[in-house]
């Protein structure tokens, strides 16, 4: 019988889902999927192979037996996976957790004691936290006795520095937990990891990493750990975002508060799904439909997007005292060969010098011969590191596995 993890991606609406086939210690991907639009009136399921042709999809409404709660939608993706697969063990489930406080460092095995501490971090983070909770609930109660792993999006991050770990609020703030925590950790960690393959020498260095998504944000890497993030207390800070602000002047908050009489609801609302690349041109939150745009509004957007990209890829090098190697990934930074290219124009001063013919094929390296800084692409990948992740804590990974994990999420603290 072969044995199977999935790795599971709850959020508000949304259960994402990847399956992999670990009977040899190594996951190999055999799905990945979604159930959307967990209680609106018509959810939807669909998923794909590991290269990405449809293994099916299906829509759910009143008739059909409507999906409104994370229970529902673990249970039709167990259902899912049994007929698929058939003779296939589930032996353990992984889960992509938002935040894990000050307390979890690396990933963690699931117990009573976690999901209570899980439960108590929601005051950190209202919008992710509660679902990942439920995801977690759900698949309990769908695979009882089958172990789970906790993988969190702030781990990577929990070495930082104390000037990149704080504000500059009165100290007691910090003690409770208002801290800047960064996240995209698993996607940083994938990333470090590979490049550790594709070019050992810049993984010991200085990198840059522009995790560039609908989601987006840069990272410090110094010797394989990270020490500072564009992302802070909440993923709301640092670069422009599909919809989300990025980087805001508190007084902006005050203003809306004070002056707009906003509730915190409605500026919740403004600075989450109304702001960011949609905000700004108020045609897409999609850089591909940007880019095909002549509207001036669209062209504004992106540049606004470009310009905090090169600002940060300065104020990061100079959080790591100088620059080695940078790294693009996610879906902008894999795939728009334009925004790199605006992004590293004229970028001779900090040692990067672009292969144009290289950036617009996408290829692995991007850098001129003359460049002393390396620039990748990778493709990122969270499923995969949450899969191995999950693998090493539980004590089933092949050995291979097993060494690299054995670097440990976080960093020591290094000195500032
Ligand atoms: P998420 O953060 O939701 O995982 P992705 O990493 O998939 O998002 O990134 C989605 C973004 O990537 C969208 O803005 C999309 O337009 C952009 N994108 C994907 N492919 C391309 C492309 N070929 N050219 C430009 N942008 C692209």
């Amino acid at each position: 019988m072969s044995k199977t993890l999935i790795v599971l991606n709850a959020g508000s609406s949304s259960i994402k889902f990847v399956v992999f086939d670990v009977t040899e210690g190594k996951p190999v991907n055999m799905a990945t999927g979604q159930v959307e639009g967990l209680g609106a009136s018509v959810s939807r399921f669909t998923a794909k192979d590991g290269e990405g042709q449809s293994l099916g999809e299906k829509d759910f409404d009143k008739a059909s037996g409507a999906i409104s709660t994370h229970t529902q939608a673990v249970d039709l993706i167990l259902k899912w996976i049994d007929d698929t697969f058939p003779g296939t063990e589930v032996v353990a489930v992984g889960h992509r957790v938002v935040h894990g406080g000050v307390r979890f460092t690396k990933p963690v095995q699931i117990n009573d004691d976690v999901v209570a501490a899980l439960e108590e971090l929601t005051p950190l983070a209202p919008l992710h936290q509660p679902h990942n909770v439920a995801g977690i609930r759900a698949a309990q109660a769908a695979f009882p006795g089958v172990p789970q792993v906790a993988v969190f999006d702030t781990s990577f991050h929990r070495g930082h520095p104390f000037v990149n770990d704080t504000f500059a609020i009165p100290r007691e703030y910090y003690n409770e937990g208002v801290r800047r925590y960064g996240f995209h950790g698993v996607s940083y960690e994938y990333v470090t990891r590979r490049l550790k393959q594709i070019a050992p020498l810049d993984a010991e260095g200085r990198v840059v990493i522009a995790h560039l998504g609908n989601g987006a944000s840069m990272c410090a890497v110094r010797y394989g750990h990270s020490i500072a993030s564009t992302m802070g207390f909440s993923a709301l800070d640092g670069l422009p975002m599909g919809t989300r602000c990025g980087n805001l002047d508190a007084g902006v908050l005050l203003y809306l508060l004070d002056q707009k009489g906003l509730s915190s609801s409605e500026i919740r609302e403004i600075l989450y799904s109304k702001s960011g690349l949609l905000g700004l041109s108020g045609i897409s939150q999609d850089m591909r439909e940007l880019e095909a745009s002549d509207k001036r509004e669209a062209r504004e957007a992106i540049d606004y997007f470009v310009f905090r990209v090169r600002r940060e890829v300065g104020a990061l090098s100079a959080a790591l005292d100088g620059l080695d190697a940078m790294v693009f990934c996610g879906g902008i930074g894999e795939n728009s060969w334009r925004v790199r290219e605006r992004v590293l124009q004229g970028m001779q001063w900090i040692g990067i010098d672009l292969d144009e013919e290289a950036n617009h094929r996408n290829a692995r390296l991007i850098s001129s011969p003359l460049s002393r800084v390396r620039v990748y692409i990778v493709r990122t990948n969270e499923g995969l590191m949450i899969a191995e992740h999950t693998l090493t804590v539980l004590g089933l990974a092949a050995p291979e596995i097993q060494a690299f994990s054995a670097d440990g999420t976080a960093a020591q603290r290094p000195s500032a």
